[in-house]
């Protein structure tokens, strides 16, 4: 019965064909390219397997955080354009820059290390990141004049090729997303009466590129997406035309029979209430189950859904099953995709009082990724 080998305790199954499905899905909705944002190992899918499924899907571009991550793509052979926009103080950019990376921008130090690390006849490419609203990085308003005049210095002396702008939204409401877009918009006037026009402008993410069409621009970066997950409360993958592309499974480790009055893992937080079945599964904190969904987080063996019973270990969790005839090597799926009947990650988000994006990205490196083609 269990859908896991022999001698395999728990796996993250990644279905790279629904990864594809939703780019070309949500490319298709908004009509404009996708960046791929695989930054943090694509939310722990895997940043390689997600950036060639992207790829395969249409995007026409990846997006990360830091360098480190868009060396790892190179150094699997992918060749598409990467843009990084993350950079520690007194980063070196001729490692980047000789790997072909676009740089995200957010300061005049930034740029000028940049054009300082340009490699031999190749101009670094850029992309100024405006701040609009956020209050993380990006270049504030009061900078804005001083970086675009350097901007257009370097882009003269054949250092800089200007290949976007972009900002970031917060999500907050419409309202304040479209304010956002309108101080971006600002910033964009400047760029040109700057003398700059560069190819790409982009602002949404998944959520505005999916609710705020105005925010879509020459391109939006689509990360929760990829994996089939929505950002939009009330919203689920289904209602957006996408499937999860994860799904995490273990298989039962041990069954006992308990009477009623058994204490069940650390602090006895839960007691059995009459004789029962308690099902072992070896998933713990470890593996980025959430210990704050102790008691609660949902699990599907066979057809019937249980609940965590009591505290979640590092390595391990206990369901109390009562009198469903479950037995050694049966599957246990913590969240897939709600079209098989599984738990979904935002079951588990609910649970542990935080978002999909944390439930999925903390999988730790102990689940196996197992890569599936649908
Ligand atoms: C993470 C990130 C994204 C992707 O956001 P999703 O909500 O996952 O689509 C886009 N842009 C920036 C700057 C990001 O940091």
């Amino acid at each position: 019965m269990s859908a896991l080998p022999p001698g395999v305790l728990r796996e993250a199954s990644i279905d790279v064909g629904a990864i594809t499905h939703n780019t070309r899905h949500i490319a298709a909705a908004v009509g404009v390219p996708i960046i791929a944002v695989v930054k943090a190992d694509a939310y722990g899918h895997g940043a390689v397997r997600t950036a060639r499924a992207a790829l395969a899907g249409g995007a026409q571009m990846l997006g990360v955080t830091d360098l480190g991550e868009a060396f790892e793509l190179r150094d699997a052979g992918i060749d598409a354009p990467i843009l990084s926009w993350l950079h520690a103080p007194g980063t070196d950019f001729r490692a980047g820059l000789a790997q072909d990376i676009t740089i995200g921008v957010s300061s005049l130090e930034q740029l000028r290390a940049v054009a300082a690390a340009r490699v031999a006849e190749r101009p670094a490419s850029v992309h100024l990141k405006f701040e609009t609203g956020l209050s993380r990085n990006g270049i504030a308003p009061a900078d804005r004049s001083a970086v675009l005049a350097e901007t257009a210095r370097f882009v003269a002396s054949g250092d800089i090729v200007l290949d976007g702008v972009f900002s970031h939204l917060s999500n907050t409401t419409d309202i304040d997303d479209l304010a956002a877009l309108a101080r971006f918009e600002d910033a964009v006037a400047e760029t040109s009466a700057a003398g700059l026009h560069p190819r790409w402008r982009h602002m949404a993410a998944t959520g505005a590129a999916l609710t705020l069409p105005a925010t879509r621009l020459d391109a939006v970066r689509i990360g929760i997406g990829l994996h089939g997950l929505s950002p939009l409360e009330g919203r689920s993958s289904a209602d957006l035309g996408l499937r999860p592309s994860m799904t995490v499974r273990g298989q039962i480790a041990a069954v006992r029979q308990v009477p009623a009055g058994t204490g069940v893992s650390y602090g006895y937080r839960y007691r059995t209430d009459h004789a029962t079945t308690l099902a072992l599964v070896p998933l713990g904190y470890a593996d980025g189950v959430p210990r704050a969904a102790s008691g609660r987080g949902p699990v599907r063996i066979g057809d019937t859904m249980h609940a965590v019973a009591g505290t979640i270990a590092m390595d391990q969790f206990v369901v109390d099953v009562g009198d469903a005839p479950v037995a050694v090597g049966d599957e246990v799926v913590l969240f897939g995709d709600p079209d098989r009947g599984d738990p979904t990650a935002e079951d588990w988000a609910a649970a542990a009082d935080t978002i999909n994006y944390e439930i999925v990205t903390r999988i730790g490196s102990r689940v196996p990724r197992r890569e599936v083609h649908s």
